[in-house]
């Protein structure tokens, strides 16, 4: 029998804020009713806020993140195109697969997990696409295996020297809502998220940000597709409609979800992100453990992929977290499986639970037979979060 809360460390699906899933708890409505668009055109021009676009629009499909990877390629491209693109962890290796399963023709930059977007060798194979054969550059923003954050404006800085044409399609399933994205300056095309991870709610939302640019190459795009068909869905959308049924539910969780972000204001959001990933890297540094990242200006503020000591599994780890303490933390992905366990830091959280993460994360490790100091890790957390905030002069606890 467990008790207590079940502590999600995941980096997804995030804890629903309660006030979120208190509105989700709505009857059926008709979604062809003549004030159904109250809803959904609010919808629209706040996720357009939060993905900082001011001329591209916003897609809903319901689905997941990979349903809108896949919405933005076969909405843009043809058989055969050439992309590029870069695997450097688990989620932009899939996206990889699927462009090659859509019948893309794949040039692949593979970097070993741990880096991030490989920046001068994507300027160098595009310097060398003289022709403009390369029709889609591809970045994945916030690599969530590894816990990488990469540049975007590096990515467009350097299409933009070599005046390349091609359409930028960014994945920020695990960044948008969390860190800082900006979908206008950094001139991104095609803006891949989902709903459970930065946005706070249940999985079943494909969310796509598309540039005019990518509407534009929409028109004649010859991929096939047909449910995922922008086309359709942007001129339905305009009225606040959709060609299918929508998940209501859902999207009054989004209304929710997106007044918290921007009452919280979105500065606010990824500053709060930053401080929190922080307090769990001094931690993990305190216990003398290493992060997958490979350099600190790499590491992702939604997530920290940990790596155990030699010899300690770090599934072991995991599993007497889920069998002992009621907690759960994300697992090595692939090829990091047993290396490494992963303590999601996006969405609804404060210091306190990052607290009890890195509490439980210290009693897993020593069962499964690392050292560890007790209260090394939570102690440099503490000592973090306090930073600046203690008295001049402290009382002593026991003298009161
Ligand atoms: C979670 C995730 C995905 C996959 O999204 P789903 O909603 O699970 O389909 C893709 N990319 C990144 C970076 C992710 O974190």
């Amino acid at each position: 029998m467990k008790t207590g809360i079940n502590h999600l460390f995941i980096p997804g699906p995030t804890n629903v804020p309660e006030s979120v899933r208190q509105a989700m708890n709505v009857p059926m409505q008709d979604m062809r009713a003549p004030d159904f668009g109250d809803l959904t055109l609010g919808l629209f021009r706040d996720l357009k806020k939060v993905l900082r676009t001011q001329t591209g629009e916003v897609l809903l499909f319901p689905g997941s993140g990979t349903g809108a990877w896949e919405a933005a390629m076969a909405n843009t491209l043809n058989p055969g195109d050439t992309v590029l693109m870069s695997r450097f962890g688990q989620f932009s290796t899939l996206w990889v697969e699927m462009a090659k399963n859509l019948g893309l023709n794949v040039i692949c930059v593979d970097v070993p997990w741990g880096g991030g977007v490989p920046v001068s060798e994507y300027a160098r194979i595009l310097g060398d696409d003289r022709e403009g054969k390369i029709k889609g550059v591809f970045v994945t923003h916030n690599e969530t295996a590894t816990g990488v954050t990469s540049s975007v404006a590096e990515v467009r800085r350097v299409m933009d020297e070599c005046f390349h044409d091609a359409l930028l399609y960014v994945d920020g399933v695990s960044s948008v809502g969390c860190i800082d994205f900006r979908m206008e300056d950094w001139g991104v095309d095609l803006a891949v998220t989902g709903s459970q991870k930065g946005l706070m709610l249940p999985a079943g939302l494909g969310i796509l940000g598309v540039s005019q640019k990518a509407i534009a190459a929409s028109k004649t795009a010859t991929m096939r597709r047909s449910y995922f068909d922008i086309g359709a869905q942007l001129a339905m959308n305009a009225t606040g409609y959709f060609p299918y049924t929508p998940p209501t539910q859902l999207l009054h969780g989004l209304r929710s979800a997106l007044n918290r972000l921007l009452g919280e204001g979105l500065e606010n959001v990824a500053s709060r992100h930053h401080r929190i990933a922080e307090g769990v890297r001094r931690g993990v540094a305190a216990l003398g453990l290493s992060l997958c990242a490979e350099h600190r200006s790499l590491y992702s503020d939604t997530v920290s992929a940990i790596r155990t000591p030699e010899g300690v599994d770090a599934r072991e780890v995991i599993k007497i977290a889920y069998a002992r303490y009621n907690a759960s933390f994300g697992s090595g992905l692939a090829q990091l499986s047993g290396k490494v366990f992963r303590i999601g830091h996006l969405g609804d959280l404060n210091e306190g639970m990052m607290i009890s993460a890195l509490g439980i994360a210290e009693m897993c490790l020593a069962e499964a037979g690392a050292r560890v100091e007790f209260g090394a890790g939570v102690g440099a957390a503490l000592s973090f979060y306090t930073e600046g905030r203690l008295a001049r002069q402290p009382t002593s606890v026991a003298a009161r």
